[in-house]
């Protein structure tokens, strides 16, 4: 007994979320011997990282080399320093980069995850480096990991919300107070407390669905905007950190994701479309002008917040040699009558109330940049394999951005302790994942998150 409090159990490790982060930390902890408990506080496990589409990156892979492409630990570094605005904390920033191709290959040989013979380029990457599982889905790795879980005979304790930490009268962390039996809807459950030996490790994703808290960073995003995030990616266990005195950083840095449709709720199925084949190899214009305004293969930022500022929703067009040649199966977008085909482009002008010849226009002069290999107007990079737009059927989509990540979040160091306000680790407490703020600065590129997840989840279930 501690300051009168009651024990229910004790454990070496909490790991508080079932997310990538959660998963990969519980299993790493496991993996040395200690007696790991992962708690959720959702009936299943996965979190954001189930919905997801999987994709994570990484420099200097055997599937890179495959394809000939030629990348480094550098470039990686230096183009999510480009698009995180330089805002990104160097030392987390080099930690991720310098252990993703170790990441990714843990993926392969300590999990089986399988993933498609294919590497892929995502806006604000400067070559291809980002890898997708096979279905398109994070819901192939997190397979993947519960396997690894229950081979190790970790035990997931579901409908178990994470309240508060406690502490010793050092300030060491000792354990967590918890809701078991916790019913989401009432946000309510039973009291228990769990002792820790070694330490919690907070893992418990974003706070891209939490209205009250994003808007208070960023006054913006209030209910009016969607979210590509489930329901529970709320903040109270980052408020559970910051009341014991850890630091956060960046919390105002929320990402947008750029390729999502008004026309299904959360992610959907238009950003396979959009993310994989039409910023690549098609143009966005705003229906008002039928003129392109951005580099379609600009980051997520830079989109988001150029289409923010065109103020209703834009189109994003491909044409039918494209949508073949990328080799992506779109037919559920559109069944869902979220991508749209049409026989010519005068039928899509006429159907997106744009004026035909200005449309028409913005495509020739398009066409004429990918026939030069440069894009005068946005710079866009013009990939090899991309060709004039000019073969029907048409593929076109309604583009309004939604809450997609927040790049903020607890401050840590490269051993994912968490610090306080005065930059020394708080004993006891780590954290990984999506909760964690500093990696990404201004801006995430695609296929990154999931990186960092693995990455400071191997490293925070190693050093506890
Ligand atoms: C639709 C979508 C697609 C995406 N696609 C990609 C992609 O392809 N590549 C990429 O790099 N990134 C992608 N991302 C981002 C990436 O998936 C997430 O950043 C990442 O999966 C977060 O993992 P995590 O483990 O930190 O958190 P999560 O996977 O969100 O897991 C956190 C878990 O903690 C639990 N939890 C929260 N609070 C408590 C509490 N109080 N008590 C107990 N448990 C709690 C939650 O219920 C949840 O299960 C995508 C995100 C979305 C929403």
């Amino acid at each position: 007994m501690e300051k009168g409090i009651q024990w229910n159990e004790q454990v070496d490790v909490l790991v508080v979320g079932s997310g990538f982060a959660g998963l990969t930390a519980a299993i790493e902890a496991g993996e040395s011997g200690k007696n790991v408990v992962v708690i959720e506080k959702m009936k299943s496990a996965g979190g954001n990282s189930i919905i997801s589409d999987g994709g994570i990156a990484a420099p200097d892979t055997k599937l890179q080399k495959k394809w000939g492409i030629e990348d480094s630990e550098q470039m990686m570094y230096d183009d999510m320093l480009k698009a995180g605005l330089g805002l990104n904390h160097p030392k987390l920033l080099h930690t991720v980069v310098s252990n993703a191709r170790s990441a990714f290959e843990w993926t392969i040989d300590a999990l089986n995850v399988p993933y498609l013979d294919r590497v892929d380029i995502f806006g604000g990457h400067g070559v291809a480096r980002c890898y997708t599982p096979e279905g398109v889905t994070g819901g192939t790795i997190l397979k993947k990991m519960l396997q690894k879980i229950n081979e190790l005979g970790i035990p997931i304790l579901y409908s178990t919300s994470f309240r508060s930490i406690i502490t010793d009268e050092q300030g060491h962390v000792i354990g967590g107070a918890v809701l078991k039996e916790y019913d989401y809807r009432a946000d309510t459950g039973i009291p228990a407390n769990i002792r820790t030996q070694r330490g919690i490790i907070l893992a418990s994703g974003g706070y891209g669905a939490d209205v009250d808290f994003r808007s208070i960073q960023d006054p913006r995003l209030d209910e009016k905007i969607q979210t590509t995030n489930k329901p529970f990616a709320t903040a109270e266990v980052l408020k559970s950190a910051l009341n014991i005195g850890a630091t956060s950083v960046q919390l105002s840095e929320i990402q947008l994701g750029a390729w999502s449709s008004p026309d299904e709720r959360g992610f959907g199925d238009g950003p396979l479309f959009a993310d994989y084949i039409l910023f690549q190899y098609g143009v966005i214009v705003d229906p008002h002008t039928g003129k392109r305004f951005v580099n379609e293969l600009g980051d997520r930022k830079q989109l988001a917040d150029a289409i923010l500022h065109i103020g209703y929703p834009c189109i994003g067009i491909a044409d039918d040699k494209a949508v073949k040649y990328s080799g992506w199966d779109i037919s559920k977008a559109i069944r869902k009558g979220v991508v749209k085909t049409f026989d010519s482009m005068d039928d899509l002008a006429t159907f997106y109330d744009i004026n035909t010849e200005a449309l028409q226009a913005s495509i020739n002069r398009y066409n004429g940049f990918v026939q030069r290999g440069i894009d005068d107007d946005f710079q866009k990079p013009i990939v090899d394999e991309a060709y004039p737009m000019e073969k029907a059927p048409f593929y076109a989509m309604r583009l309004w951005p939604k809450v997609h990540f927040t790049m903020g979040g607890l401050s840590i160091n490269e051993r994912a302790q968490v610090l306080d306000f005065n930059d020394n680790t708080i004993d006891g407490l780590y954290a990984a994942g999506e909760v964690v703020g500093g990696v990404h600065g201004a801006s995430r590129l695609g296929s990154c998150a999931i990186t960092e997840c693995i990455v400071f989840g191997r490293i925070a279930g190693q050093n506890i």
